[in-house]
């Protein structure tokens, strides 16, 4: 584990994400992987757009939007529904998310741990949960703890 300073490249394996998606490797779009990878949490458009700009006072944010959207159709980035707001995280490694209802918390969970829910599924009812981005909704340990 190691964190990078601000303003440091994305890690080779997130730029090779880039090349496997056949975009190009844009400075702007290694600095949004950097931030994401940094953040190491999923976070809005506007916010990404603020730590972008903050390295590269160049670009605009309709900029960060276009790019933000053409890395989240081609598959390097995801987006889900979170209090209202689209937020973007990495989809480099397919996970689901767990949301607390109470205090916001957003934790990402391996999709392998769905993997026999969605066995159960296709069994079930032949529906084909999808492998990766599920939010789920509940109370974290804290707060279900505090009840
Ligand atoms: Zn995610
Ligand atoms: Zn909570």
């Amino acid at each position: 584990m190691h964190t990078q300073p601000s303003g440091a490249g994305p890690s080779a394996a997130l730029v090779d994400d880039l090349f496997r998606r056949k975009l190009r490797r844009t400075g702007l779009r290694m600095a949004i992987l950097a931030i994401l990878e940094q953040a190491g949490t999923h976070l809005s458009v506007s916010e990404l757009g603020r730590l972008a700009i903050a390295v590269q006072p160049t670009i605009n944010t309709s900029t960060v939007y276009r790019n933000v959207a053409a890395m989240r159709d081609s598959g390097v980035l995801h987006s889900i529904d979170y209090a209202g707001e689209t937020l973007f995280g990495l989809a480099r490694t397919p996970h689901h998310h767990l949301v607390c209802d109470q205090c916001g918390t957003l934790v990402e969970i391996p999709a392998e741990q769905f993997a026999s829910v969605a066995a159960g599924l296709a069994s079930s009812c032949g529906f084909a949960l999808s492998p990766a981005g599920q939010v789920l909704h509940g109370r974290c340990q804290g707060c279900a703890g505090a009840l």
